[in-house]
């Protein structure tokens, strides 16, 4: 079966041989205080900075899920009230998490929107921004260039932006925001199991002077852990090692970058000539580079859906509001070229 599936999803084919070496080198009962781990850990941290190109001011501390960093986010680097700007179930999922810990706000907007700064008032310098840059629910995105005008206009608040979707698959302009996180699932290629949360310094600043020390994933004790390397709490050794396995052999993110846009518009061509499906989102600049949402009527779906299991291939099942009238198909680095070819052969005749 091969998983067009949005995360979890297609691993890339090495990783059982990986796995294998872990057991080899003994890394799956490696100590997490241990020299061993204070090595892979470096160097895994190493190879984020180097390949996704974060600036070396940036913190990268390893978390368990996408999920877990809302939570830090909120317990650890939020000072005022937290301003959630969204379009679809993962930046209100976000919203309704944060919103049980500390005063929040929903500010949703519209699947055809360009999200706008401006619609933002009252913003104060302790509060926190938040913004999900692909939205995996319904293929929409926050390009790198609206992301730069929210900083411009709010140069003194911190920006948080969820990128579990896209990072790694697509450039983002780690400088123009101030935390950003993803977990491994999605574009990295690699089994669930381990998050991703990167921090300027304005946000670890922030965090040191807030100093909430209340929970074992309290920001100050991961700062604390991350100065030498370490986690707060015995970490998933196994998808840290896989991880640094798959950045050895990955290109940097531009090369990534480049591969992931040219599939997109090869998909966008594809889609313009179909009759019976079409893509969900009418307005380019606003489509995901790496979740495609594919809209037709729900008999339409239904059966693409059970004619797809029988080909071998595994479509994203719709999402929420869309459930019925869509299916989603990720346009993640690992897929093959071929993989995708042959999922194109089976639509051609929608
Ligand atoms: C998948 C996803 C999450 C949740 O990730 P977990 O690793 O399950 O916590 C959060 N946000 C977005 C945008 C996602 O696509």
């Amino acid at each position: 079966m091969i998983s067009f599936y949005p995360g979890p999803s297609r691993i890339h084919d090495e990783i059982p041989e990986y796995v294998m070496d872990a057991a080899r080198e003994g890394i799956l009962s490696a100590n997490h205080r241990s020299e061993a781990f204070v090595q892979l850990s470096r160097k895994t941290i190493g190879l984020l900075h180097q390949k996704l190109k974060v600036p070396k001011g940036y913190t990268i501390f390893f978390t368990s899920s996408a999920t877990e960093c809302w939570e830090i986010i909120a317990q650890s680097v939020t000072k005022g009230k937290s301003y959630h700007l969204y379009n679809g179930a993962f930046g209100q999922k976000w919203f309704d998490y944060t919103q049980r810990l500390r005063p929040a706000e929903a500010i949703p907007f519209d699947l055809e929107d360009v999200l706008d700064p401006s619609t933002l008032s009252n913003v104060d310098d302790d509060d926190l921004i938040c913004i999900t840059q692909n939205e995996t629910s319904n293929g929409t995105q926050v390009s790198n260039a609206v992301v730069r005008k929210m900083r411009k206009h709010f140069p003194d608040t911190l920006i948080a932006v969820d990128a579990t979707s896209s990072m790694g698959g697509i450039r983002l302009e780690i400088t123009a925001a101030d935390i950003w996180f993803a977990s491994v699932q999605k574009c990295f290629g690699l089994p669930a199991g381990l998050g991703l949360l990167i921090c300027s310094p304005r946000a670890i600043a922030k965090a040191n002077d807030i100093g909430e020390k209340a929970h074992y994933n309290s920001l100050t004790f991961m700062i604390e852990m991350m100065n030498k390397w370490q986690t707060s709490f015995t970490p998933n050794v196994m998808a840290i090692y896989l991880l640094m396995r798959v950045l050895e052999d990955s290109d940097h993110i531009d090369k990534v970058h480049r591969k992931v846009s040219v599939r997109y518009e090869l998909w966008l061509r594809f889609l313009a000539k179909r009759k019976a499906i079409r893509h969900l989102v009418d307005k380019n600049s606003v489509r995901s580079f790496t979740v495609l949402p594919i809209t037709a009527t729900p008999e339409v779906i239904q059966q693409i859906k059970t004619a797809a299991v029988k080909k071998g291939l595994l479509l994203g099942e719709g999402y929420g509001n869309w459930k019925s009238k869509t299916f989603r198909i990720a346009n993640f680095p690992a897929l093959k070229k071929k993989e995708i070819k042959k999922l194109m052969k089976f639509l051609e005749k929608y």
